[in-house]
């Protein structure tokens, strides 16, 4: 039996608690939607403030060489990469995760249909985020004829699905729903070894569990920055590509942000030679700005234990499940093993959606995606062993009563 004292005995050792200050929480709720947009560092506002007031207000147009706003793109690349295991200049902070990943893919696909134009398949997973699938279709209708896009429907598929045929690999490293964790190294090894390369989504795993993208030998890599970074809504995504590739970088959407002398104002694009050829336009300033905020809080601690955190939260959610709602009819969709086990904790039930809106009436914020899966996301650094013995006290309660039933919480909004 786990008890609420042991789950106290862990905050009072969890070496991580005090890093909870940071954040702004509103009292009373418990918040396990990290992995949808992160939590408010407290030195959010103050920097939103004096990016407005003083950078924008005071200094105006000065701000881009006096405030360095043309590098923050670089800058905030740099600042993160090591979250995910990647040198100076080899990361960037820009435009969406959709608008990168095109971009990144394309790139791919140009490199493999000059070295090997026989290769036309693009390889993804039918259970990734749908804008991936989507940015893939559309970018299929922009290429030749030919070029198709494959499925897997399991990760264990994936073997068998690369072959001398597949030009790129799509993959998420951590699946949105179910949290599955692909080990990257081992999926690089295999599709390099056929022939192909390795296009890598982050979104659920950047800030969520330890990430060497060059060790990996992974080729692209696109992810959040508001999910597990708390970066703020519609934070711009970050983007990575191996150095390795340096001297093919070539992205379609070829603005002026891109170009290697911006300033020239020439008629004709020529591509930076490093990472801002893969930059487009302007950027959003005053939101970038805040992308700092988060990540500076995990650069104080290391992902390693973050890590630790996160799988023992992880573990004492799936326990405690177990042990309080036997019977409720909740299935485990996350992986027991640790090793393919992201940061978020996933269950089905035939009611999920009710289910879900009846315990956010009672302050303990999830989500819900289709089909029936209710999704838990733990975010060691504000989390404590508490609020997930209190979460599932919450979730014994609305299944024991019936909550779900109530019409109220059947009925859909907008945004799930
Ligand atoms: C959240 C998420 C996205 C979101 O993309 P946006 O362009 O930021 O809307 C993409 N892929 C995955 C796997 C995600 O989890």
């Amino acid at each position: 039996m786990i008890t609420l004292e042991q789950c106290l005995a862990r905050d009072r050792a969890d070496e991580l608690a005090s890093l909870r200050q940071q954040f702004d929480l509103p009292e009373g709720t418990l918040y396990l939607d990290g992995n949808s947009l992160g939590a408010l560092p407290k030195d959010a506002p103050a920097r939103a403030q004096d990016v407005i007031r003083r950078e924008w207000g005071a200094d105006l147009i000065n701000s881009w060489n006096r405030n360095d706003w043309w590098a923050l793109p670089t800058r905030l690349g740099d600042r993160l990469a090591p979250l995910i295991g990647a040198g100076a200049g080899e990361a960037i902070v820009t435009d969406t995760t959709s608008l990168n990943l095109f971009k990144v893919v394309a790139n791919a696909v140009d490199i493999q249909r000059r070295a090997h134009p026989e290769r036309k398949i693009i390889l993804a997973e039918r259970d990734a985020f749908p804008t991936d699938l989507y940015v893939i279709q559309g970018l299929i209708g922009l290429l030749d004829r030919g070029y198709t896009l494959r499925l897997i429907d399991r990760p264990e598929d994936l073997d068998a699905a690369v072959t001398g045929q597949t030009a790129v690999v799509v993959l998420s490293h951590v699946n949105y729903r179910t949290g599955y964790l692909y080990d990257m190294r081992a999926v690089d090894e295999l599709v390099h070894a056929r022939g192909a390369l390795a296009v890598w989504d982050l979104c659920h795993s950047i800030g969520a569990v330890p990430i060497d993208l060059k060790g990996a030998d992974a080729d692209f890599a696109i992810g959040c920055t508001y999910k597990y970074l708390n970066g703020g809504p519609g934070a711009p995504a970050m983007l990575w590509a191996h150095p390795r590739h340096r001297a093919d970088f070539r992205q379609p959407l070829s603005g002026w942000w891109g170009h290697a002398r911006p300033f020239d104002m020439a008629v004709d694009y020529v591509p930076d030679p490093g990472i801002r050829s893969f930059l487009c336009g302007t950027q959003p300033i005053v939101s970038m700005s805040l992308v700092a905020c988060g990540v500076d809080i995990f650069l104080q601690t290391g992902m390693e234990k973050i890590r630790r955190k996160s799988l023992a939260l992880t573990d004492l959610f799936i326990e405690l499940v177990e042990q309080e709602c036997a019977g409720q009819g909740l299935a485990l969709e996350t992986p027991l093993d640790h090793a393919h086990r992201g940061s978020h904790v996933s269950f089905r039930h035939p009611q999920g959606y009710a289910v879900v809106q009846a315990l956010i009436a009672r302050g303990v914020i999830g989500d819900y995606r289709e089909p029936e899966v209710m999704r838990f996301g733990i975010t060691p650094l504000y989390l404590r062993f508490v609020d997930v013995w209190e979460a599932v006290q919450h979730l014994k309660a609305v299944l024991a009563r019936r909550e779900w039933e109530r019409d109220e919480f059947r009925e859909r909004g907008l945004v799930t």
